[in-house]
């Protein structure tokens, strides 16, 4: 009873073997899937990846690398017309967030940001927030929005202990990559182990973030169990505890439950 909680299966990496992958997963004990859309213009796309799964979630938001091209006017229009017509998928708005690794304009980034976070307030959805050494303005931006927004997750965690804190003080939930497993994530492994358990959960952020041994190939939903188990080799938890755990946490973040 896995949850994986972040696929791009629209990545060109995986965009032809979706219903393989999915299989595979399952049979890896992934029940649960979070299909997440990164260009708000390929919504549809995404959505007839994944329609025929009752147990794919699936995401819309524009990603902050892509938010050169924000037209605000189109957005909006795109956002109310397809959460209305994939209501039935659509659970979650993102990703979105900030991201000031990358040689998009901070300016367009957040303004992206804050139009994700008024769409979900004004639908009443989750948010799910990339950050990357952007985590102080987030963290403004999310402080201010904070009462009107309901279950927020901050993706692919990769904070320090200051911003684990700032961020659980929020009441957001962190989801786990296989970064964890990198011989260089010593500081975040570290900081990895104190995240509340009852405010985490996995993803494999597939094609990206292999986990160790499996690094060089292209990620996918059946490795999640390798990121698990090594939580919990570094937690000494038991596997199908967190399993457990993880999952119904997902379910809370998604029924919009703090
Ligand atoms: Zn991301």
């Amino acid at each position: 009873m896995l949850t994986d909680a972040h696929v791009n299966f629209s990545h060109k990496d995986l965009i032809n073997s979706v219903d393989q992958l999915i299989k595979e997963g399952r049979e890896g004990g992934v029940t649960r899937f979070l299909a997440v859309n990164s260009n708000i213009y390929d919504i549809e796309i995404d959505y007839n990846l994944i329609k025929n799964y009752d147990f794919v979630d699936l995401t819309i938001g524009h990603h902050p690398f892509l938010c050169n091209e924000v037209d605000e006017k189109n957005f909006k229009a795109l956002f109310n017309k397809s959460i209305n017509d994939y209501k039935d998928k659509i659970k979650i708005i993102g990703e979105t967030g900030l991201d000031f690794s990358y040689d998009t304009k901070p300016i367009n980034q957040i303004n992206s940001f804050k139009l994700h976070i008024e769409t979900a307030i004004k639908n009443e959805l989750p948010i799910l927030i990339h950050v990357r050494d952007a985590f102080e303005e987030t963290y403004k931006i999310i402080a201010d929005y904070k009462s009107e927004l309901k279950t927020i997750l901050i993706h692919c965690f990769t904070g320090d202990d200051e911003y684990a804190d700032k961020f659980n003080n929020l009441d957001c939930y962190f989801s786990i990559t296989g970064i964890i497993t990198f011989k260089n994530a010593e500081k975040l492994r570290s900081t990895v182990k104190k995240l509340p358990k009852n405010k985490i959960f996995f993803e494999t952020d597939a094609p990206y973030l292999t986990p160790v041994p499996m690094r060089g190939e292209i990620n996918k939903p059946s490795l999640l169990r390798h990121i698990i188990e090594y939580y919990c080799e570094l937690t000494q938890e038991n596997f199908d505890n967190i399993a457990k755990i993880s999952s119904k946490n997902y379910e809370r973040f998604i029924s919009c439950q703090p």
